[in-house]
């Protein structure tokens, strides 16, 4: 029998895509890891069933009209129950070893530096908080010698091949991208492109914000600031590089022209086990990666009149100050717009550089702050899809 402790796991975010793969290693692993708190958006039946499956400690649904139907479903269990945000941060600093920090979008943000001020170690898929607020969640993770362990797969590899004894020797860091679905198409050709097109990723699958990320390149817009936040470089040290198998994912480069690279088959199971283990490794059952059977690996450079969401995202960066907060709302509520019909999929851009180019918000100096750019950005987000594209 194994003498070492089972590690305390809570997971943010447990029923999305990050959420459920990290359970099914926690699954296959139950002399290892044991579950400390779950939360769900609004699918209280999906979290009462993964509760009861893990016995979890604590179950808590952000949305409070779910309160009745979870307390109903987790009833003769000794199961607590929370809700709201509030009931999300008790989840976050309920004692544990590892938060999986899988909720999506700015949502995730409170939660997330709520456990980091516990000192807890953080599995981070969440890149939107990090875009939010980068510069207050790692200052309170250094405060709170708290280990932020990057899950994002482009992240995760940096953080594999970084020599962060050498870090004077990094030249720049290379972000790869799939390009997403719609990968060589030209701008006028994705007027039309619907959901359920959008959705669709080639090489991976996951929920529906990021998929749509994905397919207007927004999603690595969003990872070259979350890269800027975890890495000692600076903005000019990081690259975009579309590599369509998405087998490398991503790369270093250093000052003796070394470039190091983590190579894998494209399932999150992998660097959610890596941060999971670290700084040993664990098993994770996903596919192996057959060189011989891929054959060829292809590179481009991205296309950004195609995907401006991109370039946006990286202007947004050298901008700096309230920018990132205001790129991230806005698109979050044209994201939804265009999943509800309401918008077009070239409009996402559009929207996102129209709200940009009306904000007059200072740097945030504190969290407070983020919270009302974030917050004014998405009313402005709100209000030009009703005045301008509807
Ligand atoms: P998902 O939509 O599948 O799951 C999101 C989870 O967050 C669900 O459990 C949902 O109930 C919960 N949630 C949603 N809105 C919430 C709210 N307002 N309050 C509280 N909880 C809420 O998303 P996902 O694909 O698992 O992505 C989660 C995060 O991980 C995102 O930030 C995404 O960018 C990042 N990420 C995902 C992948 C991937 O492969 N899925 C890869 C890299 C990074
Ligand atoms: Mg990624």
């Amino acid at each position: 029998m194994s003498t070492v402790k089972p590690r305390r796991i809570t997971v943010l975010g447990a029923t999305g895509s990050i959420g459920m793969s990290t359970l099914d290693l926690v699954r296959r692993n139950p002399d290892k890891f044991i579950i400390s708190a779950l939360t769900a958006n609004s699918n209280a039946q999906a979290l009462a069933k993964l509760a009861i499956e893990f016995n979890a400690e604590l179950a808590v649904v952000a949305d409070p009209k779910q309160y009745r139907l979870l307390k109903e479903l987790l009833a003769g269990t000794a199961i607590q129950i929370a809700v709201g945000e509030e009931g999300l941060i008790q989840a976050a600093t309920l004692n544990a070893d590892f938060v999986m920090s899988a909720i999506v979008g700015a949502a995730g943000l409170r939660p997330t530096l709520s456990a980091i001020r516990c000192g807890t170690t953080i599995g981070l898929a969440n890149k939107e908080s990090l875009v939010c607020a980068g510069d207050i969640m790692m200052q309170e993770a250094i405060t709170h010698k708290t280990k932020i362990m990057p899950v994002d797969s482009e992240h995760n590899a940096i953080f594999q091949v970084f020599d962060n004894a050498e870090n004077n020797s990094v030249e720049k860091i290379i972000l790869t991208a799939s390009g997403g679905p719609f990968l060589g198409r030209d701008q006028k050709s994705l007027k039309n492109v619907t959901p359920s097109e959008a959705i669709k990723h080639p090489n991976w699958e996951m929920g529906q914000k990021i998929s749509i990320d994905s397919a207007t390149m927004m999603n690595k817009g969003l990872e070259v600031i979350e890269a800027f936040h975890l890495f000692p470089v600076s903005t000019k040290q990081i690259e975009v590089l579309v590599h369509p198998q998405s087998v490398i994912h991503s790369m270093v480069q250093y000052v003796d022209g070394s470039v190091l690279a983590q190579l894998g088959s494209p399932d999150m199971r992998t660097p959610i086990a890596y941060s999971l283990a670290w700084p040993e490794r664990m098993h994770a059952p996903v596919d192996r990666l057959s060189l011989a059977e891929i054959g060829q690996l292809s590179f481009f450079t991205p296309d950004l009149e195609a995907f401006p969401c991109l370039r946006l995202a990286t202007e947004a960066l050298h901008a700096g100050g309230s920018a990132s907060i205001v790129l991230n709302a806005a698109n979050e509520i044209a994201v939804e717009a265009f999943l509800n019909k309401k918008i077009s999929f070239t409009d996402i851009s559009s929207v996102v550089q129209e709200v940009l180019g009306k904000n007059d918000m200072k740097a945030p100096h504190s969290l407070s702050m983020v919270f009302e750019i974030d917050e004014n950005a998405r009313r402005n987000a709100e209000n030009t899809i009703l005045n301008s594209f509807l």
